[in-house]
């Protein structure tokens, strides 16, 4: 398939035609504009205006696993902790990620269909004394939302660490105050809630985390070092992507003229109607509580009666896409991506209606 009838995969998300446009322009270098410039800071505010926060905005090229290794590799040296808090494939995926390059990482494990919790965080952040605490706001291979980020951010500062969320599928879809729950580097991707390709990246840094950044002093291609200030500094480490901002910022208007509060409440619906339309199918659900489940993306344990390549292949011939699963999830979970342009009733109904039919011949 080249492209989806129904598409309902977890990102990366249907673009829609009005944020398509932006490539059909012969856009000059972005190293020498002014123009970029501009367009580059007048993205930093409203993302800085969706997110709830004064701190400090980059957005560089390459989709959000190069800010992932990014957050890691500019505040951690070999040998510094790590305290991972994980309730799923990407949470994991952090302390993974920091041993590769020596750091000494921990997990604080929960049930991949469960939610991390305060208590558990603070004694394991007590105890082992990271330099450097990491969160996943939606995990998007479990459909689940991390209630207590305002709670692991205290503990961080408690504790001396930095605060560092992934809400690459969350935020735009879901309310998320980046300042309130203090985090210190918060990473967003573009291909998700966003609606845009796998282009860019764009990441919040606080001013605790600068300093860490400028000590760790880490160069590399992913470095945010070099990011600081470029919109007045008008001097850029690469060239950058365009197109690709001017899509960005083509999507951004466009969650704030239809009102932030709106975008949100069109996603609580959308999964709601898919919550409540799965447990019509009799489809059972993956997160243990239905409270734990994301707005942006719906898990549900794949149909008894199906191994999940018949049943991906079964709607596939029916024009519709969905996620499977990775990890000790595969097979078992499959995903309904409802965020950003897919985050629409109809599509939503669209596609539960194709599960319906496959499910009950
Ligand atoms: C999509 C996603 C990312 C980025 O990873 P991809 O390579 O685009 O899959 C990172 N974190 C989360 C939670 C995501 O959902």
């Amino acid at each position: 398939m080249e492209f989806y009838k129904v598409g309902l995969v977890p990102g990366p998300v249907s673009v829609p035609e009005d944020v398509r446009k932006a490539w059909d322009f012969d856009f000059a270098s972005s190293d020498l504009e002014d123009e970029f410039f501009n367009l580059y800071h007048e993205n930093q505010i409203l993302i800085q205006k969706i997110l709830h926060t004064n701190n400090d905005i980059t957005i560089t090229s390459g989709e959000a696993m190069s800010i992932l290794w990014a957050s890691l590799k500019c505040t951690l040296k070999g040998g510094e902790k790590i305290l991972a808090v994980s309730s799923g494939l990407f949470g994991e995926g952090f302390a993974d990620m920091a041993k590769t390059f020596g750091a000494e990482a921990e997990v604080c494990a929960f049930d991949y269909d469960s939610v991390p919790e305060p208590e558990k965080i603070y004694e394991h952040a007590k105890k082992f004394s990271p330099k450097v605490i990491t969160a996943v706001h939606c995990e998007t291979p479990s459909g689940t939302l991390t209630p207590c980020l305002k709670e692991i951010g205290k503990i961080a500062h408690e504790v001396g660490a930095l605060f560092v969320v992934d809400f690459v599928a969350s935020a735009g879809g879901e309310a998320l105050d980046v300042d309130e729950a203090e985090i210190d580097i918060g990473l967003w991707g573009s291909q998700k809630v966003l609606s845009l390709t796998p282009s860019l990246s764009i990441a919040t840094i606080s001013k605790r985390a600068w300093d860490v950044i400028e000590s760790v002093n880490y160069s590399g291609y992913e470095a945010f070092k070099d990011w600081r200030d470029v919109e007045n500094k008008k001097f850029m480490p690469y060239t950058h992507d365009w197109h690709a901002m001017k899509a960005l910022n083509i999507s951004l208007l466009k969650i704030m003229n239809e009102g932030l509060e709106n975008a949100i409440e069109r996603h609580e619906r959308a999964a709601r109607l898919c919550r409540e339309l799965g447990r019509e199918i009799g489809l059972k659900l993956f997160p243990r509580d239905e409270k734990f489940s994301s707005p942006t993306v719906t898990a549900f344990y794949v149909p008894e009666k199906f191994l999940w390549p018949e049943f991906d292949s079964k709607l596939r011939e029916q024009g519709l896409a969905v996620g499977g699963n990775y990890g000790k999830l595969a097979g078992k979970v499959f995903r309904i991506g409802h965020m950003g342009s897919q985050a629409d009733d109809e599509l939503v109904r669209k596609g539960m209606n194709i599960i319906k039919k496959t499910v009950k011949s």
